[in-house]
């Protein structure tokens, strides 16, 4: 069996459509569905077992996407509510089962976890990731990066013997060190919030489509995909995009081997 990463939500921190939002993508979404984006998550399957990246506030809509009723171990790349809001219900449902969950993060991503939601660890058990860790074949490693005006989150880089990915969804302007830690992958997954983001430059958090194909151009992904997309990306547009980039859509799932 392929490992496959699974894309639970690809949307920006409020999701695809914005509550307040009239938008001709919100409306879209809300009708017909295609732009219907939940935030961003995804899923990593192995043939022992699987781990979640990221558990945010669609958490329990996304497990019932899934079919699961369980979720062991999972992996958190920064502390910001669309990342990790979905963390209380998690524990609850540790609380009824009586299993306790593995949640892995970076020590200091631990320390906000723990100052917002001080009950959790009755049910979950907090791991530093900052040096890595292991899941099934894959060896991880955590790298702390960009994240414009919102400060900084992480991205996971997943190894194993033939294949290569990161998962990235909050980052921009990354310097040479953070750009050497995205090289020789297979596969990237990363966050862009826009096909061209028009604010600001430092009002901005998150890549837009045209600066991560700039940035694929320098580090050379065999793939590039998408997440993390905004009310701003409307699937039904053709953007310009060359052959090795595309946009995720919410429960595809993309295979771990050339
Ligand atoms: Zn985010
Ligand atoms: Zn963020």
């Amino acid at each position: 069996m392929t490992d496959v990463l699974h894309i639970l939500g690809n949307g920006d921190s409020m999701g695809v459509p914005r509550v307040y939002c009239d938008c001709e993508v919100c409306t879209e979404a809300r009708t017909e569905g295609l732009n219907w984006r939940l935030r961003s998550a995804a899923y990593l399957e192995t043939e022992t077992g699987g781990l979640w990246i990221d558990i945010g506030p669609d958490w329990a809509s996304q497990m019932e996407a899934m079919g699961k009723r369980s979720m062991p171990i999972a992996l958190l790349t920064h502390a910001h509510f669309d990342h990790m809001a979905g963390l209380p219900e998690w524990a609850d449902c540790c609380r009824w089962t009586g299993e306790k969950g593995i949640l892995y993060a970076p020590r200091e991503v631990l320390v906000l976890v723990r100052d917002r939601y001080p009950w959790l660890e009755n049910q979950l058990i907090y791991r530093e990731a900052d040096g890595g860790t292991h899941f099934g074949e894959w060896t991880i490693t955590t790298r702390k990066v960009c994240h414009g005006k919102n400060g900084y989150s992480y991205a996971y880089r997943f190894e194993k013997p033939g294949f290569a990915f990161v998962y990235c969804p909050d980052a921009i302007n990354l310097g040479e060190e953070e750009k050497a830690f995205l090289r020789g992958l297979d596969l990237l997954v990363l966050g862009t919030s826009y096909y061209k983001e028009e604010f600001d430059f430092h009002t901005r958090s998150v890549y837009d489509m045209t600066e991560a194909l700039e940035l694929a151009e320098e580090i050379k992904p065999r793939r590039i995909y998408f997440t993390h997309m905004s009310h701003g990306v409307d699937v039904r547009t053709a953007y310009p995009l060359p052959d090795h980039a595309s946009l995720t859509a919410r429960g595809m799932r993309i295979p771990l081997s050339i």
